[in-house]
């Protein structure tokens, strides 16, 4: 049905009910923004009254109520102005029951998914969330103790995580911009209801953006308002080596077990499942189990669900369930005031001046910014000179004089191939022997590493692989730059060579 057709099926002037009018006016909000955004703050609301003045709209919490209210105060004017052809006021107000509806449906898909569950799976799901816990400060205390105390580890996540959470990674110290507004508010709104508003909770956005950041502050948000929740926090690698582990020795039993016990199970680049069938299988599982009894599940990954390569589809779909939400590279905004956050954090902000001059040349990643903060104030600190626009081109030479854009494909090429002593027409071959794949899949972690092509894009380089096995590639090699100290030395001196400043 177009709009309009709906606008006068609903108008009150022809006396239809109110979820003919809820329907027309979730359509015209629809209309007036991205898919994601209505799914986010629009599906789960409801239409809670209309009278002559006013509209009101329920939501599910606060944290959703006082978002409408900032940021989409004018759809929904827009939008009922459309539908009822006049200026009622629109109120947003929170209906806890609609928290309790979401989680009786979700799990009623899960149901019809799954096939007949016993009760006492489902009822986990439809509690009310536990109170918060007497002091929520002590979460903020362990905090603030910084992160090296192991009792705090058992305190917040689980023992068996593979990382403590970093104090640093909060919601405070994340600077919010356009790019990653709508991420920070979906983080935000999990951890205000784990299990229940968004689940699974899943991230997507490339490297250095600041998903790790984002998760570790979500659960952070989590133990504030309950200190006893119980987080498992894990790579997707460590998921995988548990794993695999547990089949080696036979306790497979102790391993699912360990995951019925969780509140809240995080899986940080969970795109490495990628290739990894019998770990899908279990993570498939593992999932399951989790979800059903209302635990709350986050993830992230470099990519969104459907283009993980090789993910088993009824993992895609599963991922899909909840809330799945991208993060963008931050825009020139949004990297001066990283800059000067990051700059004012570590003890001496950077003037306006200076930070416009390093986001103009850093474009695309935070971690970069970082270093370029850290590298400044260095050579600051040692020479004892004041931070100018001279100092900061003498301290970061690399990102002045180097050569306009980045370094092409073929610089990497020759590179490697005059290393190795192998042939280009060699790399772009279909022959996977050692002497040749290895040198090829360098050049591909070269590539994801300093190029912008994308991953479809590097693989026509080498004879149209496609995206997976580039994934495959730079993962092991960048497994082995972390691993081997003489791989390392190479590939490091590879970068140093293709980012140096040139001519
Ligand atoms: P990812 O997991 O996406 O690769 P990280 O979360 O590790 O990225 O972020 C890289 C670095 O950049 C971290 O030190 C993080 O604190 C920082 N960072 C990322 N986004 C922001 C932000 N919006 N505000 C402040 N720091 C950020
Ligand atoms: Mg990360």
């Amino acid at each position: 049905m177009k709009p309009q057709e709906a606008l006068s099926s609903a108008s009150p002037t022809h006396g239809s009910s109110k979820e003919a009018l809820w329907e027309s006016l979730q359509r015209a909000i629809r209309s007036r923004m991205k898919p994601e955004q209505f799914e986010t703050w629009f599906r789960r609301a409801a239409l809670a009254s209309v009278d002559g003045e006013t509209v009101r709209i329920a939501v599910q919490n606060s944290f959703s109520r006082d978002w409408l209210r900032t940021y989409y105060g004018e759809v929904l004017a827009e939008s009922v102005r459309e539908v009822l052809h006049d200026s009622r006021r629109v109120e947003v107000t929170v209906d806890p029951e609609l928290l309790l509806q979401a989680s009786t449906l979700a799990v009623q898909i899960q149901l019809q998914n799954q096939g007949p569950q016993s009760q006492s799976q489902i009822a986990p799901a439809l509690q009310p969330a536990p109170p918060a816990a007497a002091s929520p400060s002590l979460a903020r205390e362990a905090r603030a103790l910084g992160s090296s105390r192991p009792a705090e580890t058992s305190r917040g996540l689980l023992a068996t995580s593979d990382v403590g959470l970093n104090p640093k990674y909060t919601f405070d110290n994340f600077v919010v911009g356009p790019c990653n507004r709508f991420a920070h508010a979906a983080a935000l709104g999990s951890a205000e209801a784990p299990g229940q508003a968004y689940n699974p909770f899943f991230l997507h956005g490339s490297v250095g953006l600041g998903k790790t950041h984002l998760l570790q502050s979500l659960c952070w948000a989590i133990l504030d308002r309950n200190p006893r929740a119980r987080i498992l926090f894990l790579s997707c690698e460590t998921f995988v080596n548990h794993f695999i582990n547990s089949l080696e020795n036979g306790d497979i039993a102790k391993f699912r077990n360990k995951y019925r016990n969780v509140d809240v199970l995080v899986v940080d680049d969970i795109h490495l499942l990628t290739n990894k069938d019998r770990t899908q299988e279990e993570f498939f599982h593992t999932f399951n189990t989790l979800y059903q009894s209302g635990k709350q599940i986050v993830l992230s990954s470099d990519s969104p669900p459907k283009d993980i390569p090789s993910l088993q589809e009824r993992l895609v779909s599963r991922f899909k369930w909840g809330l799945v939400t991208e993060i963008e590279p931050p825009c020139f905004e949004t990297r001066m005031a990283i800059l000067k956050r990051k700059s004012r954090e570590r003890g001496r902000e950077f003037s306006d001046d200076i930070a416009s001059l390093l986001a103009e040349r850093i474009d695309s990643n935070i971690r970069e910014l970082e270093g370029a903060v850290t590298k400044l104030l260095g050579f600051a600190g040692v020479s004892g000179l004041p931070i100018s626009a001279d100092l900061a081109r003498e301290a970061l030479r690399e990102l002045f004089h180097a050569r306009r854009g980045q370094p092409s494909m073929e610089d990497i090429l020759t590179i490697v191939t005059e290393h190795f002593g192998v042939k280009l027409s060699d790399l772009q071959s279909k022959k996977r022997t050692h002497a040749i794949a290895y040198p090829r899949q360098v050049a591909m972690f070269l590539a994801r590493q300093i190029t912008r092509h994308s991953l479809e894009e590097i693989g026509g380089f080498f004879g149209g692989r496609d995206h997976s096995t580039v994934i495959y590639a730079v993962d092991k090699i960048q497994g082995l730059h972390e691993q081997d100290a003489t791989t390392r030395a190479l590939l490091d001196g590879f970068l140093g060579r293709l980012q140096a400043p040139r001519g």
